[in-house]
């Protein structure tokens, strides 16, 4: 089978033949249909994630097909449609784990950097991370959703807005055109929050009723003109650019971070303290979490947006996703 494999960190994608990989006992072999990329695969690909080995094959956001089963598995069936996201299996000891809070185990397995991911033909996974795959979403539309979809619409729904408050998606990119869409799904007024004026026909076909670009205007300013948002969700990378919409809160009002970037966000303590407002960072969701995001989207038509490339062109589709022009999801097909 061919792997693009990353050998080192910081190396280049390298299409290589390997054996295709026997599943261990409680494990299965996914037939990998399609992979999304998204933009912590930059953390295998650069060697950010603390005790990454190498060679290591990155994709966390996997849809394909069961077509092997490890020893002891009887929940799931040859054939059988499923993915795998970020979370790649909990230790179900911790104490995280013993709560039921799965999604914040302290030794929890990241597919494409505890195990190798997606960017490649025949995967292996671990019960605990598999995903079932409702038929109606083809593989290419249900890849992106395990990360991209589930980070934006776990966070939302469990941000405390109600419907008809005013709900800010920051960034329309990988993660924002979902959050859009899940947002006004939700029943939220969407404000978008683009840089420059050429994404605001489209975040409104997705859903957005109020376009603000930040390049010409102040955000936050005129998130308040609308009485302040319930929630911010920020999804663009940039801290700076969070750090501009903490004023834009309404009065116990959140800014969910999920773009993720290693550069301090500012916020003073009377930005925070003055109508109690919080900031709050949000990491993806369980499996369940994930079919709940497929289910979701089944129903009420969210799709992501995607540019899809060959396996065997995984460089240059990485590339594009970092260049931040992808409209909006990259997939890679098998
Ligand atoms: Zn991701
Ligand atoms: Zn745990």
């Amino acid at each position: 089978m061919k792997a693009a494999q990353v050998s080192k960190p910081g190396g280049d994608f390298e299409i290589v033949e390997r054996e295709i990989p026997d599943p261990d006992a409680g494990h299965v072999r996914i037939k990998v249909q399609a992979c999304g990329i998204c933009h912590s695969d930059v953390l295998t690909k650069e060697g950010y994630w603390p005790g990454i080995q190498y060679p290591r094959v990155p994709g966390h956001e996997v849809a394909g097909i069961i077509d092997e089963l490890g020893a002891g598995v009887s929940e799931w069936k040859k054939g059988q449609r499923a993915g795998v996201g970020w979370h790649g299996g909990q230790d179900g000891t911790c104490l995280e784990c013993r709560r039921g809070d799965f999604r914040n185990c302290r030794n929890l397995k990241i597919c494409g950097i505890s195990y190798d991911g997606g960017y490649q033909q025949y995967m292996v996974a671990p019960v605990e991370a598999l995903v079932a795959i409702p038929e109606t979403l083809s593989d290419v539309e249900a890849a992106p959703l395990l990360c991209a979809g589930l980070t934006t619409f776990n966070s939302l729904r469990h941000s405390g807005a109600l419907p008809g408050d005013l709900v800010a998606v920051q960034g329309i990119g990988g993660l924002g055109h979902l959050g859009i869409q899940y947002a006004n799904k939700f029943g939220y007024k969407v404000a978008a929050i683009g840089r420059g004026s050429e994404n605001a026909a489209l975040a409104q076909k997705l859903g957005a009723s109020v376009y603000i670009d930040s390049n010409g205007t102040n955000a936050a300013e005129e998130l308040q003109k609308l009485g302040g948002s319930q929630v911010i969700l920020a999804t663009a990378p940039s801290s700076k650019a969070m750090s501009t919409l903490i004023d834009g809160l309404a009065p116990n009002g959140k800014l969910i971070v999920v773009g993720a970037t290693f550069d301090p966000i500012e916020v003073t303590p009377i930005q925070l303290i003055s109508g109690s407002r919080a900031i709050q960072g949000w990491s993806t969701g369980t499996p369940a979490d994930s079919e709940d995001t497929l289910h979701f989207s089944e129903l009420t038509g969210v799709r992501p947006l995607i540019e899809t490339y060959p396996l065997e062109k995984a460089a240059e589709a990485y590339a594009r996703m970092m260049s931040g022009k992808a409209q909006f999801r990259v997939v890679l097909t098998m």
